[in-house]
């Protein structure tokens, strides 16, 4: 029964790659939107390409993005979560490449919560790069009782040098005595911002103008996210030796994992076109992997350890198998 159901799939599968193929000598890869053809004098658009420029007519689901040293083209974002003790993957998920990494962040940390709830453990902990770093990244942390590592971007900045911060009175107050005063909350390009100014009639004189960062000619001006406290809090924890120590695990950890993935296990490239079908190419890559190490997992007391490993093997290939993307059952 799990074996024609398996079949079934994997024959429904080729021909779906089989006709995708076909449609790829059809129709070209990527396509200008109508609005960026050449204009009447025959000019060409001055944008980069990009997604508002350029779509894929046969896979609208594969998004142009591009990575540092590698030219843009259409993409797909595939998140992986592992396990640190036991170099497991514990999810898989694609996402459309528009999306940044702290945008996914939520929905992988629900996935993986759930995922290990349903085997008896808990997630307390995760460590992730910076890309992972956002407001709403740090409120979902928070939000699901997860201590994150997560460094903050370079752009962040834990003090201001030269000025000194008045929690009680919420302003600031330079070394020169000048005090900077709020004055009130704007939104630019997505992002609430603080605003705090001052007069600058008291920096003409000042030895520190050329650089004091806050000081513009007219006026003293400070800007800061209003969710300070978030990154602030961040900042405080990734001084700690622990987030050293789990800042270096994480390298010796998911980097492999994902040069296994993207290497050995073929998802350097998607055959396939959607979403969902992209997610059952990195879940079935995920599945082989954590196979392969549990095959080479080699347990000091072998009778004992086979006892202790046979349930997590079951759960772990129910949980991968009857995953979203498969809809399989065993
Ligand atoms: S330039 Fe103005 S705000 Fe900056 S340190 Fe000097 S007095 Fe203070």
């Amino acid at each position: 029964m799990v074996e024609k159901e398996i079949l079934d799939d994997v024959v429904a599968y080729r021909q779906e790659l089989k006709a995708n193929e076909d449609e790829d000598k059809e129709q070209p890869f990527i396509k200008l939107k109508e609005q960026n053809v050449r204009d009447d004098k025959g000019l060409k658009p001055k944008k980069n390409p990009g997604n508002d420029t350029h779509y894929s007519p046969s896979d609208p689901d594969a998004k142009m993005s591009v990575k540092p040293g590698k030219p843009t083209a259409l993409n797909y974002l595939g998140q992986v979560s592992v396990d640190t003790a036991t170099h497991t993957i514990t999810h898989v998920q694609v996402f459309t490449a528009d999306k940044r990494d702290s945008e996914c962040l939520a929905a992988v940390l629900r996935h993986v919560k759930s995922t290990l709830h349903e085997n008896g453990i808990a997630l307390q902990e995760i460590v992730a790069d910076t890309g992972y770093s956002s407001a709403d990244a740090l409120k979902a942390l928070q939000a699901s009782g997860i201590t994150g590592y997560i460094p903050n971007r370079g752009q962040f900045k834990y003090e201001r040098t030269g000025f000194s911060y008045n929690k009680s009175g919420d302003y600031y107050r330079c070394e020169q005595g000048v005090k900077v005063n709020y004055r009130g909350t704007y939104l630019t390009a997505g992002y609430w911002m603080k605003l705090y100014s001052a007069g600058a009639k008291n920096c003409l004189k000042c030895p520190l103008k050329d650089t004091c960062d806050a000081y513009k000619g007219k006026k003293v001006l400070i800007k800061e996210t209003i969710d300070k406290p978030y990154y602030d809090r961040m900042h405080i924890r990734m001084q700690t030796r622990k987030a050293k120590i789990l800042m270096k695990l994480r390298q010796s950890t998911v980097e492999p994992v994902i040069g296994t993935l993207v290497n050995y296990l073929g998802i350097k490239r998607v055959n396939s076109k959607g979403l969902e079908q992209a997610n059952k190419c990195l879940t079935i890559a995920a599945v082989a992997y954590n196979l392969k190490k549990m095959l080479k997992y080699q347990p000091k007391l072998i009778g004992e350890s086979i006892q202790n490993l046979k349930q997590p093997l079951i759960n772990f290939l129910s949980t991968m198998l009857s995953a979203q993307y498969l809809n399989l059952s065993i």
